[in-house]
């Protein structure tokens, strides 16, 4: 079969996290190429449990491995909690797997029984570091030339790795990438205790799910060519091989906590949108023109492995938050109906219990501004709490006596406007203003405060029409009441190191 058609009919794919802790957002971009390859294939993204490093999986990280795939909206098309025809999808289900496939090699010469203990190892270790310091220990063959017998000790199974030729592949983001046998040593593909090391896992699994093409990060091309070395010893071609660039932090280091959120969980906590996630992923290693902003429908049409670049990305909160923010904004990106779903817990939070068909009806008052799910539900307070709060910084500042009689003003331009809409509103307070010789600015941020408790939201006609006539005058009158009797903070005082800046720089002239 050409090349080209194996890699556009149906393709299956994997994602094979090790449920060490949380899911890293390097993981997840991952886990997003192989979906989008799968689902542009119309074939099946399968889900796979690396958890043979007993010591560092947990039930915890599994957990949080689904939900976050889950909350992403990666769906496994195969795998844990779904099922399918190549399962367990778990490694440490799949042991009595492992050691039928490792005895086949043995049986061929292709893998043997190895006694050599630690202790053994780490002594001729310590004796050629003796002689050479900068010498690299190899497995030096002890059993790998011995007749095969099931031993009375416990023992490892090892590859018997050829002694010449090359590996050769053509990864389909690094292009040929060419690897001597004789860099090898006789790795192990099976502790004494049954469990398979990653290699060995990783083949046997691919291999028995029928896996066409492994896309993971750059970090495993040290793997592959041992790899393909076991594929081989089976009779079998490798899959496709992409390997993506890393994802770095902005100092050029490797990823990590220290450098900000960078499990998935704490964007999805911090308001973002699977979405927006997904989409600010894509971009690493993958580019499709200038375009920056995509929903998860334009990705799978755009998506290719010829479009993915070989070269590292810095991870940049900017960029992330500003792809966030106008997955936010359009409406065709997010649907009021999937914002108002996605916002009622966000609210739940503040101890608003919102409704999303309630939610539906003011978001368009967020929508510019908010730039995650916390700012809109931030936004949004005001119109869903009674009695509203203000805040204590913008009420010592505004609802002051100076203020009373413009907001008193206000109240009764609006009180009488012939009807409740942004448009009229707006037009009569205007007309008043000019009447009046004055201007908005007079007015608008202590009826702000009055309305909404604080100096920011949205446009004031906007939060008037939304909160109504009854809540808008009944807010405006609890303000002036308090305004009426809370005098104006003095002027502050001008700064001394400014007054003294001034003088140095007159001085010249003077
Ligand atoms: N369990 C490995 C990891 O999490 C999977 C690597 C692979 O995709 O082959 O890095």
């Amino acid at each position: 079969m050409a090349n080209g058609l194996k890699s556009s009919t149906a393709a299956r794919v994997r994602f094979a996290p090790s449920p060490t802790g949380y899911l890293h957002i390097g993981g997840v971009r991952t886990a997003l190429f192989n979906w989008l390859w799968a689902r542009k294939t119309k074939g099946t993204f399968v889900l796979r449990i690396e958890d043979t490093d007993q010591e560092r999986s947990t039930p915890e990280s599994r957990q949080i491995i689904f939900d976050s795939l889950r909350w992403l909206e990666l769906s496994w098309d195969e795998g844990p909690e779904v099922g399918g025809d190549h399962g367990p999808y778990t490694q440490m289900e799949r042991l009595s797997i492992y050691k039928e496939w490792s005895e086949r090699l043995i049986k061929e010469g292709k893998a043997y029984r190895c006694t050599c203990t630690k202790e053994l190892l780490d002594q001729q270790r310590a004796e050629l570091k003796a002689k050479d310091p900068k010498a690299n220990f190899r497995y030096p063959g002890t059993c790998r030339n011995k007749p095969d017998a099931i031993p009375d000790v416990p023992y490892v199974v090892r590859f018997k790795v050829p002694t010449d030729g090359v590996v050769t592949y053509v990864d389909k983001v690094f292009g040929e990438v060419t690897t001597p046998n004789k860099a090898q040593q006789d790795f192990v593909l099976l502790r004494s205790d049954g469990i398979p090391l990653y290699n060995f896992g990783a083949v046997v699994d691919d291999l028995a799910m029928g896996i066409t093409l492994v896309a993971r990060g750059r970090d495993h091309m040290v793997n592959t060519p041992p790899q393909i070395l076991i594929y081989r010893a089976f009779g079998a071609e490798p899959p496709d091989m992409a390997h993506l660039p890393m994802m770095l932090a902005p100092s050029g280091e490797k990823l990590s906590k220290r450098h900000g959120a960078v499990s998935v969980t704490e964007y999805r906590d911090q308001g973002y949108l699977p979405a927006a996630v997904l989409n600010y992923l894509a971009r690493f290693g993958w580019s499709h023109g200038d375009q920056e902003v995509f929903s998860l429908a334009e990705l799978v049409e755009a998506f290719s492995w010829e479009a993915c670049g070989r070269g590292d990305g810095k991870f940049d909160t900017k960029k992330f938050l500003a792809i966030q923010h106008e997955h936010m904004k359009r409406e065709n990106l997010t649907s009021t109906k999937e914002y108002a779903a996605r916002l009622v817990p966000f609210m739940k939070l503040r101890g608003l219990d919102v409704s999303a068909s309630e939610l539906e009806k003011t978001i368009y008052t967020v929508r510019e501004r908010s730039r995650t799910l916390i700012e809109a539900a931030e936004g949004l307070d005001f119109f869903y709490r009674e009695p509203h709060v203000t805040d204590d910084a913008a009420k010592a500042k505004f609802l002051v006596d100076t203020n009373a009689p413009n907001l008193k003003g206000f109240l009764s331009v609006i009180k009488d406007a012939s009807e409740w809409t942004e448009a009229v509103l707006e037009k009569a307070v205007h007309d008043w203003l000019e009447k009046e010789g004055k201007q908005i600015k007079d007015v608008a941020q202590a009826a702000r405060v009055a309305l909404t408790g604080r100096t920011a939201s949205p446009g004031l006609f906007q939060v008037l029409a939304v909160l109504g006539k009854d809540r808008s005058l009944a807010r405006l009158e609890s303000a002036i009441a308090i305004a009426e009797v809370t005098p104006a903070p003095p002027p502050p005082p001008p700064k001394e190191g400014a007054g003294k800046e001034g003088a140095t720089k007159e001085a010249p002239k003077g």
